[in-house]
């Protein structure tokens, strides 16, 4: 099953990835289409991307519009969409500044420099231990990767930076045996995603925001994959009322541009990073915040978090439903429309292929989990449609 266009893209671009055997052309609602025609019901969402559904026509006119406008200025001068998008994002989140970066990775780096920075303001130089998350993920960079759990990303690249311990997640004594003088932050995803899909505990959050009010250490929230409504909540936190000192946002955050933002509290505000401490040529731009903007608008029009507070039931009630009947799957983890199930004697990476057979996309996370993490415009009939194509599979 050769394809001219695969043969001609793993001749040029770097194997990083073990793709996906499908060239996909076009986008519509929760479909994808691929170059033969094949029609796919998306339950992948580009990872957690693609909220509004594909081509969405507010949205992509929303796009046109700024690219016939304005694309790039630099960060040396103001724009009208990078002020509307920042206070749409404050508004949403009630925490305090935005800062735009191009990426997840990227606002990880900045939350980092966040904490350093705060804790070198206040206390000085011997302060500046973070305490991370074993089954974390975080990104790719070297600072992000520094507080990933995942010892196959990290080895290759160490040493990465100093100073980061490992705890277990939703285990507050593990956390509490982590801090000592030298702590600065907690980072932590509020819903672990690439780890296999597994929501902090209320007892956790809170065990470990008493602990950074305690210790006056930063409490960092990846927001990345669970933020953006995907919950069921706006922000993941807010359903728990634990509210971060620093918030990190991309995926959904522009619904298929390239951007992402870190947000910080009161706390950090304007106790960390100061004129010259962070930079970024196109971070923010007006582009790219026409789409934040805009997407934000969209959210509010089409009641996108209301409707996932329905539809993330009726999936977790199907999902259920499967657990009872097969005896490989072991458990249905998640919130909302970030589910996973985990897959117990039986290769996972033969399920996701024999779904794009059905015209079905599907993702994995970690090595036995099945993530469902669709666009949040998906309907109890596609969630109907995708369990069927999914028992085929089975
Ligand atoms: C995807 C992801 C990242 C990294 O984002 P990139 O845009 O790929 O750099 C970080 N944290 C979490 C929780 C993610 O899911």
């Amino acid at each position: 099953m050769s394809n001219p266009y695969i043969e001609e893209a793993e001749e040029a671009i770097l194997h990083t990835y073990n793709r996906y055997q499908i060239v996909l052309d076009r986008g519509e609602g929760v479909h994808l289409y691929d170059v033969n025609g094949k029609e796919y019901l998306d339950f992948a969402a580009g990872i957690a991307v693609q909220s509004l559904g594909y081509n969405n026509k507010e949205y992509t006119q929303a796009l046109k519009d700024q690219i016939d406008k304005l694309t790039h200025i630099s960060n040396l001068y103001y724009s009208v969409p990078m002020a509307e998008a920042a206070e749409k994002v404050k508004k949403a989140s009630r925490l305090e500044k935005v800062f735009f970066t191009n990426s997840g990775t990227e606002a990880i780096e900045g939350a980092l420099k966040v904490a350093r920075k705060y804790s070198y303001a206040k206390y000085g130089e011997d302060r500046y231990e973070i305490v991370a998350m074993n089954h974390s993920f975080h990104g790719r960079s070297l600072g992000a990767l520094s507080v990933t759990g995942n010892e196959k990303y990290r080895k290759p690249f160490e040493p990465l930076i100093g100073g980061v311990r490992f705890a277990d997640y939703n285990d507050l004594e593990s956390v509490k045996s982590q801090v000592n003088e030298k702590t600065c932050a907690i980072i932590l995803e509020t819903v672990q995603g690439e780890g296999g899909i597994y929501p902090a505990t209320e007892e956790f959050l809170k065990g470990v925001k008493a602990l950074c009010e305690e210790k006056d250490l930063i409490l960092i929230l990846d927001e990345i994959q669970c933020g953006m409504g995907r919950t069921g909540y706006m922000f993941a936190w807010q359903e728990y009322g634990v509210e971060p000192d620093v918030m990190t946002c991309a995926k959904a955050l522009g619904c298929g541009v390239p951007v992402g933002a870190f947000v910080l509290g009161k706390k950090v505000a304007d106790a960390s990073l100061a004129p010259g401490d962070h930079g970024t040529t196109y971070g923010g731009n007006p582009f790219v915040c026409a789409a934040v903007s805009k997407v934000f608008d969209l959210y509010e029009k089409e009641q996108i978090v209301d409707h996932v507070k329905k539809v993330g039931g009726y999936l977790e009630q199907k999902l259920n439903a499967l657990v009872e009947k097969y005896d490989f799957l072991k458990e249905r983890r998640g919130k909302g429309l970030i589910q996973g199930l985990e897959v117990e004697g039986r290769p996972i990476g033969e399920i996701v292929n024999r779904g794009l057979e059905e015209g079905l996309i599907i993702i994995t996370a970690g090595s036995n989990v099945l993530r469902f993490v669709p666009p949040l415009v998906v309907t109890e009939a596609d969630v109907d449609e995708m369990i069927a194509k999914l028992e085929k599979c089975f």
